[in-house]
Parts: structure tokens; C-alpha cells; sequence
């Protein structure tokens, strides 16, 4: 990546507006008014390809709904997409389009696991005291209310969970809202002092009622060593009219916001937006909203081949967030999780673009490129790897607040590695030779715990 990449300097301002949607048969003749709102957005989600083609019609040609259908029969992930995102694909190319990559599934594109991949990769379930709570570092755990979101992404992390179950992963882990499970989490956290953070995840925070942000938010700013909050959704670039339009969400969620400033606590969103095609002029228009409110927004963002994986598109989302007063906080690496490894990208390729982002905005939104590694070491600066092999496309990294004195590891798609290579991870005994070596170059003692099997 050489010469300038740098993004000229108006594009980030440059968000599209009017009525794209009209462009597709479907909506052809819906108003602003219609369109913009959270009950149009869910009465009309797609979930399945005959309701697609319906949107769609000979937008593209029959070939793609053959090749999208047996794309769904070989994902984790149940088919689930927004109007408002249909919109915004390119559908005179929906090959190459960074939203088409994330939501819709061809089998022409797929490509096969790596073999050290697997479900649930960061161990969530096993550093669960209780279903739905995820207590992995010390004074923070990830809360997971709902089992549902307003879409599905193909690459979700929780496909163990999130989502309706597929023939590829079989039968999911049940988290549905339920106010008895959330008690049990409750009483969990409050017999925990040590624990000041909650992350409210899900799924999707935006798929709990009103009343619901409010039990929680409220129940959990009351316990007194709870210090911080965050809201996890993916609202804001998937749905966005529901800030506009779902008045009763919006204010449920301003007055957990204003409750916490009242303690001096604090409530903030998270949510998490991959491509700079996902920020338009309605994205602007609901931020508005939170900013007037005061409400923080940060972005958590996940690095992926062909939606994000250049210098000049990260920029460009880096940018676009802050016009927009969203703060980029992370970009995850891609999760080795099964089906989706033409989404991942090697560790140097993310190194490389996180050079380019750096430096082009305010520190405070610049996000850091993480790992978060499998077999629950937790989040790691990519940068901070203990060795990293370029060849056989394996990095080692510890984590000494997390789970000191093992040993985590993260695999490069092989499509990045030199064909000889490739050839010897088909093989179990050299695939536990090259790990060995990295290992060894890395510091690892012979017995030391590693937190992934070699299959
Ligand atoms: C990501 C995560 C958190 C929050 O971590 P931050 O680095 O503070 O954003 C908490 N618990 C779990 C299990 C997580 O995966
Ligand atoms: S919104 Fe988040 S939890 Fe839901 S499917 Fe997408 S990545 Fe998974």
C-alpha cells in the first residue's frame, strides 16, 4: 500500500440522501414519510429469497437467487435485512457491494474453513456464571438480554446463539428476553463488586421493548458499584428511523442516559458500522437526535475483505463516523468463526491499513485494531503479538490481566499463504508442526497452556 491514500477532503461530508429506495420495484412508490420509519423498516424486513425476489424482482437476474440460496443453506446465519439496507446496495454489482457482503450470502463466494476454526470462538460460553452473562475480565461483563436482532449479519460472533437456528449450526443456545434469567444476572452482578462495567449486548439492544431499557438500565445503575453502561446495537446502521420514529425507545433510552449523569454514572450507546456506505443522511439526522440529547455514541467496527479492507475505506469510515459525532473506538479482526472466511484478512494486511488510519483524525477517534482471541484471552492490541509469522500466517499473543500464562493464537485466512503452505495445514501433523515453531519463537515453554486443540 504505497503512494497517497489519503481520502480528498470532502468525501466524508458527502452523505447520500433523497429517495433511493425508489430504485427498487418494491418500494417504487413509497414516500419519505412512509419509508422513514421503524414500522415500515420492520414490517417490510427480508427474510427469506422468495420475499427478496419480491423486492427485487429483475433487478438481477435469476442466477443470483440461486446462488444467494445456496449461499443461506451453507451459512451460521439466518437470512435477515432491512429495507433501509436493500436500499443502499449497489444492485448494478452486487458482487463487489460491501453491504450485499455482509448480509447476504453467495455460495459462488464462499470459501472453505480454516481448519482451526470454530463455533463460538471466544469461549463465551465457558466464562458464563450464568446464561447470558459473560464475566471474562475483571471489572466488566458482556450481558446478553435478548437472543434477536433487528438484522443478521453472516459473520455474526454469537452464531451459537444470535438468530433462528440454521442447518449448519443445528440447534442454538435459547437466550430470550425473560425477565427471571435477567434476575439471575442481576444477582450475579450485584454479589460482584468488583464488577463497575456492564455491556447490554445481545443480539441487539434495539430489539428489547422500551420498558425493557428501562428495567435494566435502571436496575443496573441502581446497584451501587456499577459505574459504567453501554448499550450495544447495530441500530444506528441498519435502522435507523427507529431514533426518528420509535419515540418510546428513544426516550426510554435518554432517561437511563439521564439517570446515570444524575449518579454520576455514565450510559453510553455502542454500536458498529463496517462500511462507509452505511453512513447517509438519515444515519446524520438520528445522531442529531442522541447528540441534542447528550448521549455517546462509539463504534466498534470489524475488519473485512472486500467491505473495509483498504486504507482508503477505513479512512473514510474513520472520517465519516466523526463528521457524524460517532467515535470510532475498535476494529476487531475478523472472529474464526465458521463460514464466512472470505470475510477475514491476515494480520498484516490489518497492521498495515491501521498505519494508514492513524494519523488521519483526532487520537480519541482513532480506533484500536484488536484480536480478539480465541479461546477467550480477551481483546489484544494486534500490534502486541509475541511473534507473528508471515509465512505460515500464525500469530501468538498472551494476555497476562485476562487468563495470564497461556498462550492464544490467530490464523491468517490460507488464501493469504503461499500454495506450499497451504498444502501443509491440510496435514494434522505439520499443521501441529508449524504451531509448535510459532510457539517456540514466541517464548512458549514446551507444557505451557495454549487455548486452542489442534483438530
Ligand atoms: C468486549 C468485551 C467486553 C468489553 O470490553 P472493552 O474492551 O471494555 O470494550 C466485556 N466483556 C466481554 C466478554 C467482552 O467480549
Ligand atoms: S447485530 Fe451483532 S449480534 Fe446481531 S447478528 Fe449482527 S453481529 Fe450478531
Amino acid at each position: 500500500m504505497k503512494g497517497n491514500v489519503r481520502v480528498e477532503s470532502e468525501a466524508h461530508h458527502q452523505l447520500k440522501s433523497g429517495e433511493y429506495w425508489r430504485d427498487l420495484p418494491a418500494f417504487e412508490s413509497v414516500s419519505a414519510q412512509e419509508f422513514e420509519t421503524h414500522l415500515f423498516q420492520q414490517r417490510h424486513t427480508v427474510t427469506s429469497v422468495a420475499q427478496l425476489r419480491e423486492v427485487l424482482g429483475k433487478v438481477v437476474p435469476e442466477s443470483f437467487y440461486a446462488d444467494l440460496a445456496a449461499g443461506i443453506a451453507n451459512a451460521p446465519m439466518a437470512l435477515r435485512i432491512s429495507p433501509h439496507l436493500l436500499s443502499l446496495i449497489d444492485w448494478s454489482a452486487p458482487e463487489s457491494d460491501p453491504i450485499r457482503l455482509q448480509f447476504l450470502p453467495l455460495r459462488s463466494g464462499q470459501k472453505a474453513d480454516h481448519p482451526m476454526l470454530q463455533l463460538d470462538s471466544l469461549g463465551e460460553r465457558k466464562d458464563s456464571p450464568v446464561p447470558g452473562l459473560t464475566h471474562r475480565y475483571a471489572d466488566k461483563a458482556l450481558f446478553l438480554p435478548v437472543d434477536s436482532c433487528p438484522v443478521y449479519c453472516r459473520f455474526c460472533t454469537r452464531s451459537y446463539a444470535v438468530g433462528a437456528d440454521t442447518e449448519f449450526v443445528g440447534e442454538k443456545l435459547k437466550l430470550h428476553a425473560s425477565l427471571q434469567r435477567w434476575e439471575n444476572a442481576f444477582a450475579y452482578i450485584e454479589s460482584h463488586p468488583e464488577l463497575e462495567d456492564i455491556v447490554i449486548s445481545g443480539g441487539d439492544s434495539f430489539n428489547l421493548k422500551a420498558d425493557h431499557i428501562e428495567l435494566i438500565g435502571m436496575r443496573l445503575l441502581g446497584i451501587p458499584h456499577i459505574r459504567r453502561l453501554r448499550f450495544a446495537t447495530k441500530g444506528l446502521s441498519v435502522l435507523p428511523q427507529k431514533i426518528l420514529s420509535d419515540h418510546r425507545w428513544t426516550d426510554s433510552l435518554t432517561r437511563v442516559v439521564e439517570q446515570a449523569r444524575k449518579l454520576h454514572k455514565t450510559a453510553v450507546v455502542h454500536t458498529h458500522f463496517n462500511s462507509p456506505n452505511e453512513i447517509v443522511d438519515i444515519t446524520r439526522r438520528a445522531m442529531n437526535v442522541l447528540v441534542e440529547r447528550g448521549i455517546t455514541v462509539r463504534c466498534q467496527t470489524v475488519l473485512q475483505a472486500g467491505v473495509n479492507n483498504s486504507a482508503r475505506a477505513m479512512q473514510l469510515l474513520v472520517k465519516r463516523l466523526g463528521h457524524v459525532n460517532i467515535q470510532p473506538y475498535y476494529v476487531y479482526f475478523h472472529d474464526m468463526v465458521p463460514g464466512v472466511e472470505d470475510l477475514r484478512t491476515s494480520l498484516g494486511e490489518g497492521l498495515s491499513i491501521e498505519k494508514h488510519v492513524r494519523g488521519v483524525t483526532a487520537g480519541f477517534h482513532t480506533p484500536a485494531f484488536v484480536v480478539d482471541t480465541m479461546g477467550g484471552g480477551g481483546k489484544r492490541d494486534a500490534h502486541s503479538h509475541e511473534h507473528y509469522d508471515r509465512e505460515t500466517g500464525i500469530a501468538v499473543f498472551t494476555s497476562p490481566s485476562v487468563k495470564p500464562g497461556q498462550w492464544f493464537l490467530y490464523f491468517d485466512p490460507l488464501e493469504s499463504l503461499a500454495p506450499d503452505i497451504q498444502a501443509r495445514w491440510e496435514i494434522a501433523t505439520e499443521r501441529r508442526a508449524m504451531i509448535d515453531d510459532a510457539l517456540r519463537e514466541a517464548g512458549a515453554g514446551s507444557g505451557d497452556p495454549v487455548a486452542c486443540a489442534v483438530r
